[in-house]
């Protein structure tokens, strides 16, 4: 199997492994998993710590194996190696589990998250134009730098952007990245040792530190104390610090408050969730760069749209709808048609509906037609009245899971022949009536925002 297969594969399975566990349980243990080799039945995952390792084996081991086996049927076993990516110098916070894939993984994703790799639009322009000021390793424009928010929205990729560049320009900086959580657990395996000094001398080595999810930081009293004094002495060297975070500084509770009062004293650059046109120009990308592994894989632009309309902010999920589509195209060898892509994504577009809902759609046609709720629902035909009512009914087709008959009695009791036909009627008009089609885009898009 090629390199990039791996993360494709795991991609897949990993979503059907958060249904099955669940998003909280998944954000601690299976999201640092990154599967490096699939070989003679058994999927070697790396892992940032060994315990993560043993705690999925122990917790979800069976769980992991079905889901691979859905798209890999010859997996029969998992095995983890840890991953080094923080202490290439310090033999006691070394992993204890020879990491046999180390190197190869870690040239992977020195690859995929470059500042090349990284579309860039209005909600991530702050945090990356900071990124990259700061991969520049000159004079400190801000230090730190504080990313926050949502998941899947980036903050990961711009660290490690910065980590590809700091290393390709500057060889001699010690740049180090780690997450939080790997951050406590080394320092606790270093209480348990006796090598606290070892710890503290590794990390103090820095020429910049990049500390992913310090969220995970809140309410460890302990390693938040010991993180407090890393972070003071490094600033005061003059080394610059990275962190990130689901959080802004004052909204992780239970951190103490003159950690918050340094966290913001340098620039705090927020990612806000994605919006269509920035969903779309990453799709674009993600798909261009996929056709070099399968030369010809067809999608139309039609589908791009689809999910970029359809599929949340959160561009970890537009990533797996893509590999979910390229999976099935290896299967059916065929362009990859609207049909095609709505069955492939089934799954993915129910969780999306949730998010709309018929009220909404019927308030945002209202205003936006400036006419009456009570005519919306009522008898009236005219046709100022009756086309926005279609549109609405479209709309209620498209982005919920709701059938015509139930569509038809949210309209006031309408027979589901009516809804039909009315949806017919958009659907025809979007093709030639331009009017019709700025409507509907604008439409969709304020309701999914
Ligand atoms: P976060 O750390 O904020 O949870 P990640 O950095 O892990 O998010 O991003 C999730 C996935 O989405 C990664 O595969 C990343 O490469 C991709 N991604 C996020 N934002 C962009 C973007 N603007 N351009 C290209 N890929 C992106
Ligand atoms: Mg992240």
């Amino acid at each position: 199997m090629p390199l990039d297969k791996f993360g494709q594969l795991w991609a897949t399975a990993r979503t059907a492994v958060e249904r099955e566990i669940g998003e909280s349980s998944f954000q601690s243990w299976i999201e640092p998993m990154e599967l490096v080799d699939v070989n003679q039945g058994v999927a070697s995952f790396s892992v940032p710590t060994e315990f993560i390792g043993s705690y999925v084996s122990r917790n979800f081991d069976d769980k992991i194996i079905h889901c691979l086996r859905s798209l890999e049927p010859s997996v029969v076993r998992i095995a983890f190696c840890v991953r080094s990516t923080a202490a290439p110098t310090a033999p006691k916070v070394q992993p204890e589990v020879a990491p046999s894939d180390t190197s190869k993984q870690s040239r992977q994703w020195r690859e995929r998250f470059t500042f090349e790799n990284f579309v860039v639009g209005k909600s991530n322009q702050l945090a990356y134009s900071a990124a990259r000021r700061v991969a520049e390793a000159g004079p400190l424009p801000f230090n730190p730098l504080f990313l926050y928010g949502g998941s899947g929205l980036g903050k990961t990729h711009l660290m490690k952007a910065i980590v590809c560049e700091v290393e390709k320009n500057h060889p001699h900086l010690n740049v180090m990245y780690l997450d939080a959580q790997e951050y406590m657990i080394q320092f606790i395996q270093s209480i348990r040792n006796k090598d606290t000094l070892a710890f503290k001398k590794l990390f103090r080595s820095a020429d910049m530190l990049i500390v992913d999810d310090v969220q995970f930081l809140a309410g460890k009293d302990t390693t938040q104390e010991e993180f407090f004094h890393l972070f003071n002495a490094l600033i005061d060297q003059g080394k610059q610090i990275v962190m990130s975070s689901d959080k802004s500084p004052g909204e992780i509770e239970r951190l103490e408050n003159r950690i918050v009062s340094r966290l913001q004293s340098g620039l705090v650059a927020d990612v806000h969730p994605t919006d269509y046109e920035l969903r779309l120009g990453i799709l674009q990308s993600k798909v261009e760069r996929m056709r070099m592994t399968m030369p010809d894989l067809q999608i139309e632009h039609k589908v791009l749209e689809f999910i970029a309309h359809r599929i949340s902010t959160n561009v970890r999920a537009l990533e797996g709808a893509l590999y979910r589509i390229q999976a099935h195209y290896s299967l059916i060898r065929r362009p990859i048609t609207m049909d095609i892509a709505r069955d492939a994504l089934i799954d993915f577009v129910r969780a999306a509906d949730k998010r709309v809902n018929v009220e909404d759609i019927l308030r945002k046609v209202t205003d936006h037609y400036n006419i009456r709720m009570s005519d919306m629902v009522g008898p009236r035909r005219h046709r100022s009245i009756a086309r926005p009512r279609q549109i609405a009914m479209y709309l209620c087709k498209e982005l919920t899971s709701k059938s015509y008959p139930e569509i038809g009695r949210a309209f006031g009791g309408r027979d589901h022949t009516t809804v039909m036909h009315g949806i017919k009627q958009v659907t025809k008009l979007l093709e030639t009536d331009n009017d019709i089609q700025q409507d509907v885009k604008m439409l969709m898009r304020a309701l999914e925002e």
